[in-house]
């Protein structure tokens, strides 16, 4: 008796011997596949459109799971995007203010200002992808 995993990459499905395993990997892409704890004879005996229906249902699941521990996890990435763009802002407010004074100080102060602040806002966004190659 088998049971039936499904990718959610390739939206392909797989049988092994045993249910309920978490760590069942799909062959072509290397990442987690579902449980659908649907036994093999149960799944031929769907229909195309049953069998569609059902992948749709998976996607959810999948999805609903990858959003969750992302949000999780990503809290550092956020809080560097968040100060980022907190720090381009207060650099312009400054840049502005002192321009009113010295245009060249001011320019100057504004052009780094953005700089350091898209350097966080790189970095946040860095962080977010090693994240996402983790959840994988
Ligand atoms: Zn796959």
């Amino acid at each position: 008796m088998g049971y039936i995993y499904y990718c959610p990459r390739c939206r392909s499905t797989y049988s092994t011997e045993k249910d309920n395993q978490q760590y069942e990997q799909c062959p072509s892409c290397n990442i987690r596949i579902i449980p659908t704890h649907i036994t093999t004879d149960e799944w031929h005996t769907k229909t195309d459109e049953e069998k569609e229906a059902a992948k749709k249902q998976f996607d959810d699941q999948a999805k609903l799971s990858t959003s969750q521990t992302s949000s999780n996890s990503n809290s550092i990435g956020k809080a560097l995007r968040v100060v980022g763009i907190i720090y381009i802002a207060l650099s312009l407010i400054g840049a502005f203010i002192l321009i009113g004074e010295e245009i060249t100080i001011g320019l100057i102060a504004g052009v780094f200002g953005c700089l350091g602040g898209l350097l966080l806002l790189g970095f946040s966004e860095i962080i977010n992808l090693l994240q996402d190659i983790k959840n994988k």
